[in-house]
């Protein structure tokens, strides 16, 4: 491609996109396709010569969008949002031009010194402890955050350095010990409402992890955590890690922070936040009740990538103490070296991997294009259109709502039998005009209604509640109901 043509073409993709966003009402928003589908529409190997870009254009709406699910159309109210945005696709096409790695300050300067900039914007928008922010030139402190590509990561990361330091503490009391002996008896702890990630960050980690009951608002409380932990001790294991959730993945529940951050302290745990949703929220002051006890908190996180239109891959973690990270991904070849090494940060040293984006670029268009204010709109707009799918749920007794709604999300089922809410979940995706997920709070099948896109308007809910009940009809004139 000629450096005209790509002129052409890319203006040409960008009308492509707007088009895309302006008629995405009109796209089933759950793709009618069975798994191999596309194998029938392309060849089965790479071209010897050359495609005209025509056809490769010509394919998108052929061979890809019909087995798109369309994550930022109205009717998606599936899983969590995952938001995009103008400013957002232009900060990352440039990013995917300039297209350097910032591994260390010196791979690329501007990419390191953007991201440390944004991330104490970002911070002091939900008011974070200062400890979790960077600070100024010449008098930073040993906090930060770094943009990490998920929350998973998040959890991982964290957890591999709060094992370092475990094991570390251990064996300075226990110089007999070796290191594989210690890890086997680390023990971590979140509860039965935690995401699937905490559990994965453990069976990675080769460390237990303890799922602890949450009371009936599906919140863990810290009295649980202090008994978990004290017949932990008694039977021989080391606890060493607490990940608490805040908005959790099947209710937006909320563990008890102030609760559980005295505990963490007094039995020197791990404490790793976990806000992968309800994170975007706390840059409302009015949403942050929830955050009393972060100042117990090691690390926090949440995807700017969910809710904040900042488009994947983009999660904001901050940890109080960067050098358990430093400890813990330390390696330094002489490659990598540069002559500001130890006086600047090197990211390389905060996570797993070496290469990392310039991700920071997508959240400083979003940050400045919208401004506080508007992010602020946003997320208190999708709060409101919830508010609105809740009130019309309890409105028809033949529904229910099952845990509290606090944000964008909504947790409902028809009263009675679980298979009722199973069979209408099924149905409503199939036919394609809604998209929605289940979770099993204690035992209920429930759907999950989550606001997802900016794109959202009042009739759209009506119109998805419309089709919810209109199904929810028939499956219950066919269940003799
Ligand atoms: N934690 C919570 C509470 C979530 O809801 C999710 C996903 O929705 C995750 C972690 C995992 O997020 P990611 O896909 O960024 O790893």
């Amino acid at each position: 491609m000629t450096v005209e043509e790509y002129r052409k073409r890319g203006k040409e993709m960008v009308d492509y996109i707007a088009d895309y966003f302006l008629d995405i009402r009109s796209r089933r928003v759950f793709p009618d396709v069975q798994p191999g589908y596309m194998q029938a529409l392309v060849p089965d190997r790479a071209p010897e010569e050359p495609n005209k870009w025509e056809d490769i254009f010509a394919d998108v709406e052929r061979v890809i969008m019909p087995g798109v699910t369309h994550w930022q159309s109205p009717r998606m109210h599936a899983y969590f949002p995952a938001l995009t945005s103008y400013p957002s696709l232009l900060g990352d096409m440039l990013a995917d031009a300039v297209s350097c790695l910032g591994f260390t300050w010196a791979s690329s300067p501007a990419c390191t010194e953007l991201e440390t900039i944004v991330m104490d914007w970002l911070g002091k928008m939900l008011e974070l402890p200062e400890s979790f922010l960077h600070g100024e030139k010449g008098s930073r402190s040993l906090g930060g955050g770094c943009i990490q590509t998920t929350a998973s990561d998040c959890t991982f990361v964290t957890l591999l350095a709060a094992r370092t330091d475990a094991i570390a503490r251990y064996k300075a009391i226990h110089p007999d010990k070796d290191e594989a002996w210690i890890n086997g008896r680390l023990i971590g702890y979140c509860s039965d409402q935690a995401h699937s990630s905490v559990e994965k960050a453990g069976l990675i980690g080769l460390v237990k992890m303890r799922f602890l009951p949450s009371d009936e608002n599906l919140s863990l409380r810290g009295s649980t955590l202090q008994e978990a932990v004290s017949k932990d001790r008694e039977r021989g294991f080391i606890p060493f890690y607490v990940c608490a959730t805040l908005g959790t993945t099947g209710a937006c529940a909320f563990d008890n922070l102030a609760e559980i951050g005295p505990v963490c302290r007094s039995e020197k745990l791990w404490l790793h936040l976990d806000a992968a949703y309800a994170g975007s929220a706390f840059i409302c002051p009015e949403f942050r009740s929830w955050m009393a006890g972060i100042e117990f908190s090691d690390s926090f996180a949440f995807n700017p990538s969910k809710w904040l239109m900042v488009h994947f891959d983009c999660s904001a973690m901050w940890v109080k103490d960067a050098r358990a990270l430093h400890r813990t991904f330390n390696v330094e070849p002489l490659y990598l070296q540069h002559e500001n090494s130890g006086a600047a940060i090197d990211y390389m040293h905060w996570q797993i991997a070496l290469s990392r984006r310039f991700r920071a670029l997508k959240l400083w268009f979003v940050l400045r294009s919208f401004g506080v204010s508007g992010l602020q709109r946003h997320i208190r707009r999708g709060v409101e259109l919830a508010q609105m799918f809740e009130n019309l749920v309890q409105a028809d007794l033949r529904f229910e709502v099952t845990a509290p709604r606090w944000l964008g999300m909504v947790v409902f089922r028809l009263v009675g039998p679980n298979e009722l809410t199973e069979a209408l979940l099924k149905r409503l995706n199939k036919e394609g005009k809604v998209h929605m997920v289940p979770a099993s709070l204690k035992g209920k099948y429930v759907i999950r209604f989550t606001v997802t896109s900016q794109f959202t308007l009042e009739s759209d809910i009506e119109k998805d509640w419309i089709t919810i009940t209109d199904m929810a009809s028939k499956i219950l004139i066919e269940a003799g109901e």
